[in-house]
């Protein structure tokens, strides 16, 4: 393995106070991405999630004697795909290892993955920080398939466990990261930016409750300006906020075991959720414990330049150029830009909306309206009950002063729960914004005359005009244009 070299520059906004002194905290990630397929890494079997328990097992999967494996090409492409996403270097040639260790849900008494040569080289992911702010640049070490093991049923029987093979021999990418990262929210952001980055790209899916992306989490500490600690892995998270309180969790462990005159011992650490701590699994295994040399039935895996070129030439837009470009063409903040791209599915809605109006406008709209209103509901966009093409044209509504910022609010509340077309519920309820002045004089002559004190009162104090605003606009339904009534009121009370 390469050196590790640490790329950062110390933060002290991100130390960490001991009982003794500052602390930083150092983390690395190996992110178990499964591959989007629809067989097996080396096997035709299906790769779908959930069925019945050993209903996707092949021969191969079942590692019966005899039984050998053929390499799957779409997962291949995938992993370059992937690699092509992380701007990393491809290699044209890896080598697939045997990895041996004995469980019951792993058949063949080991692994197929990529040891000293893995498919992926060196990339990077840029990250924002949501609630730091600014950006850190992430390293990606290497990108390595490996097939991912069956899973063992220990709930079934009181004295019996199950082993279900349906997972054995999915394919997975191993996304290794530089120990780059230095607080929980750093780590937090940049699981989230890979994962939205893979579900743009399609290589995998991201669904994190399905078991889909999980993340062995590597914590180191040290004092600033030192070189690095000790590290413990916490194997296996797989949500992105256990992940930051597992950092947190052990972070402070940590700093408490050096502050007593301790030392960290390297190991295998779980993290327990419903404790909220991490606890002792085992000590680390090292890789010669795994007795890896390269796999007797497969060939060196190979493919040429073109073959790399041709798949590239495929790639969607990915998430840091739709933002560059939604910021550029749409005048966006680079904080809407980022909220908008987070989803595919959402940026469409967006560009929807978007075409050929106001982008800010739009960007308001869809994030503060839409985007409020699906989250109160559990929905996403793909289920939203107002569609682009009718938030559009509330848009339109008010861009043309037919209607009022405040009634194109229940306008957006009438389409969500009954459906329609926005103009022509406006033209059937009769919500028009009244900017007819005679309509709207009317209105404030009543309220003048039936407010002779509050009259005085505003005369001598300008700002009571608000108040008259409001009554205005009670007395027109809401409808009164705001900007005429503010105008007539001023000349008409001699403000
Ligand atoms: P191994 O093969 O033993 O798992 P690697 O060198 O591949 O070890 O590193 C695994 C992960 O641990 C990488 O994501 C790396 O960034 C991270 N890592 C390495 N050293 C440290 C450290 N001192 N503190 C935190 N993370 C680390
Ligand atoms: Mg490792």
């Amino acid at each position: 393995m390469n050196a590790i070299v640490d790329t950062r520059t110390l933060d002290p906004k991100k130390l960490i106070k001991g009982a003794t002194g500052d602390w930083e905290v150092i983390i690395g990630l190996e992110i178990h991405a499964q591959v989007t397929s629809h067989a097996k890494l080396f096997s035709g079997a299906s790769a779908e999630y959930g069925g019945e328990p050993n209903a996707h097992v092949s021969l191969v999967d079942a590692a019966m004697p005899g039984m050998l494996p053929v390499i799957n090409e779409e997962c291949v492409a995938q992993a370059i795909r992937t690699g092509l996403g992380l701007k990393a270097e491809i290699n044209l040639r890896s080598v697939f290892d045997r990895k041996n260790y004995f469980y019951p849900d792993l058949p063949q008494g080991y692994q197929i993955s990529q040891y000293k040569s893995p498919i992926v080289g060196e990339g990077e992911v840029i990250v924002d920080l949501p609630e730091s702010g600014g950006q850190i640049t992430v390293g990606i070490e290497r990108l390595h398939l490996e097939q991912d093991a069956g899973k063992s049923l220990h709930d079934q029987s009181p004295s019996l466990s199950f082993v279900d093979l349906n997972r054995s021999g999915v394919a997975l990418m191993e996304i290794v990261s530089k120990p780059d990262m230095r607080s929980s929210e750093e780590a937090r952001a940049y699981v989230t930016k890979l994962r939205t980055i893979l579900r743009y790209l399609g290589t995998c899916d991201g669904n994190m409750d399905e078991g889909s992306l999980r993340a062995d989490v590597n914590v180191s500490v040290r004092r600033p300006g030192e070189g690095f600690g000790t590290r413990c892995e916490i194997k296996n998270v797989n949500s992105i906020r256990f992940m930051g309180q597992a950092i947190e969790y052990e972070a402070r462990r940590q700093i408490g075991v050096l502050e007593d005159g301790g030392k960290i011992d390297q190991e295998t650490r779980l993290y327990d959720a419903s404790k909220g701590e991490t606890r002792s699994m085992r000590s680390k295994e090292e890789a010669h414990d795994y007795r890896y040399f390269p796999d007797p039935d497969l060939l060196p895996l190979e493919f040429t330049q073109d073959y790399v070129n041709e798949l590239a030439s495929h790639l969607p837009e990915l998430p840091d150029d739709k933002k560059a470009r939604f910021i550029k063409d749409y005048g966006l903040t680079a904080y809407d830009a980022g909220v908008l791209i987070a989803e595919q599915d959402q940026a469409n809605y967006y560009e929807a909306v978007a075409n050929g109006r106001d982008g800010k406008m739009a960007a308001n709209w869809v994030i503060n309206e839409l985007f409020g209103r699906l989250n109160k509901e559990g929905k996403d966009v793909s289920t939203s009950p107002v569609s682009a093409a009718q938030l559009g044209a509330i848009v339109d509504l008010i861009t043309e002063n037919v209607i009022s910022g405040k009634l194109a609010k229940d306008l957006f509340e009438i389409i969500w729960t009954e459906g329609g077309d926005p103009r022509q519920v406006v033209e059937t309820r009769g919500m028009k914004q009244v900017t007819d002045t005679g309509a709207i004089e009317k209105a404030i002559d009543a309220v003048i005359a039936a407010n002779p004190d509050k009259v005085a009162q505003a005369q001598a104090k300008p700002t009571m005009i608000g108040w008259f605003v409001g009554m205005v606009m009670k007395e027109t339904g809401g409808k009164a244009n705001p900007q005429v009534v503010n105008d007539l009121l001023k000349a008409k009370l001699g403000i």
